[in-house]
């Protein structure tokens, strides 16, 4: 079979520990083989971060804004341990953190669907994709620790001058305080990236929050969220049969569990960071979740969802096999590689992809998977493979399938 050929470069991002050495496996045995790869290199490696003053994130960044698609490998985010470990000069930030700040986007997070691994909730037939607000809230509020009794109270100074106050509480006695923000342009990009992706995905969006409770602040997303579908987006849902829905985010989460799925699941910071987690957790496993960063400029990012599994590295380095499931890892790769033939009219490039997609899938399927799995398939007698041994079995059946 000859090569398929790529017209533009993708942004490829190397990362660390064990999600770098199945990137590695990944490209030799499952895309070189059969693709010209074409990628723009970027080696986000905490070394090369290290060496660079993490220029090469905020390089690799500006590239995706150039060509639209990146892969990303999973990366450290260092803490105090990690600065000991490498030797770092500084404590790096998280490198998704600087990326999302410069492309402004919104996180998708959709499971690999696979039959033999069953969602925990039996009522789940389709993906259920969760989208998360990815700036402000809880995570970037400031707290105050209330000594005693006194009066705390929201002070806003506008550059002309004008005081707006608000009383939180009269304290009369010790207790605790927060003060937390948004901003409508990261509100408006959040809701135009959601409605943009079911267009894509062909899905329906529900959006939940608690504006019967939090009357101006949550409200103010339902509010925008509602302007912004009936603006630039409900004509063409309807078009496609999709429909926009809000409720409460408890009704939300009743609904999610008893629902078949097959919807994007906008949810504010928090409720995004919790919620993602369980519906992770319940389609069955951290290492089937893929996600992707996608800009209200259309810029996409793909990557795994999971970290870069130390644990399984430190037995790597130990020399000891590992059994490290790279679905979500190869699905990264197959995202972006899908997307690029698509954005370059490239429809083998893109019909590879899926096909590497369901090789995947098929492997698992026949009972051969990694450890993760395993553990948890409803498929009698499976084969427990290692990291390398799973990857060289797709392409086994990838060279069945082409
Ligand atoms: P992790 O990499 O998500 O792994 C946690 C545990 O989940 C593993 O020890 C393993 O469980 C299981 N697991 C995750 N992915 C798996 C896979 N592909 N196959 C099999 N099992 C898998 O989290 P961590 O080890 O706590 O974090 C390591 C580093 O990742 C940290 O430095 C963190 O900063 C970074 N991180 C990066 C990203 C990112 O770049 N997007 C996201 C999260 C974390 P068992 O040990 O039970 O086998
Ligand atoms: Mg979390």
């Amino acid at each position: 079979m000859e090569k398929i050929k790529m017209t533009t470069p993708l942004v490829e991002m190397d990362g660390d520990e064990m999600t770098r050495i199945l990137w590695q496996m990944i490209k030799e045995e499952l895309l070189l083989p059969f693709v010209e790869l074409n990628t723009e290199y970027y080696d986000l490696g905490l070394k090369h971060r290290d060496e660079t003053d993490d220029q090469v994130t905020v390089d690799a960044a500006m590239a995706t804004k150039k060509y639209k698609v990146a892969v990303k490998c999973a990366t450290i985010t260092p803490n105090a341990s990690r600065v000991e470990e490498y030797g770092l000069k500084e404590m790096w930030k998280s490198p998704n953190g600087t990326i999302r700040a410069m492309l402004d986007g919104t996180v998708f997070r959709a499971p690999i669907l696979v039959k033999g691994i069953d969602p925990y909730v039996k009522t789940w037939k389709k993906p259920i994709i969760m989208a998360r607000h990815a700036y402000g809230d809880v995570y970037k509020a400031s707290e105050l620790r209330i000594p005693g009794p006194g009066t705390c109270e929201l002070v806003f100074t506008g550059d002309d001058g004008t005081v707006t106050r608000e009383k939180i509480h009269r304290f009369e006695g010790a207790g605790i305080v927060q003060g937390m923000h948004n901003l409508d342009g990261s509100i408006v990009s959040f809701a135009r990236s959601c409605f943009s992706y079911g267009l894509e995905t062909g899905m329906d969006v529900w959006f939940a929050a608690k504006d019967t409770i939090s009357k101006k602040y949550d409200h103010h997303f339902k509010d925008i969220f509602q302007e912004i579908y009936e603006k630039e987006y409900k004509a063409a849902f309807e078009e496609r049969g999709l429909t926009y829905f809000y409720t409460l985010i408890d009704d939300a989460v009743a609904r999610v569990v008893k629902s078949e799925g097959g919807y994007i699941w906008a949810c504010k910071n928090y409720d995004g960071d919790v919620m993602s987690d369980l519906v992770a957790t319940a389609f069955g496993s951290l290492a089937m979740m893929t996600s992707v960063l996608v800009s209200p400029e259309g810029y996409f990012e793909y990557e795994a969802a999971h970290g870069t599994v130390q644990r399984h590295y430190y037995q790597h380095l130990e020399g000891k096999e590992t059994s490290t499931n790279s679905m979500a890892t190869l699905f990264a790769w197959t995202g972006a590689l899908g997307k690029r033939g698509e954005l370059d009219k490239n429809k083998e490039l893109t019909a590879f992809a899926r096909t590497l997609e369901r090789a995947a899938v098929k492997t698992i399927e026949e009972g051969k998977m990694t450890k993760d799995l395993a553990m948890i398939t409803t498929i009698p007698h499976p084969v427990t493979l290692s990291s390398r041994g799973f990857i060289l079995e797709i392409r086994k059946t990838l060279e069945e399938m082409l």
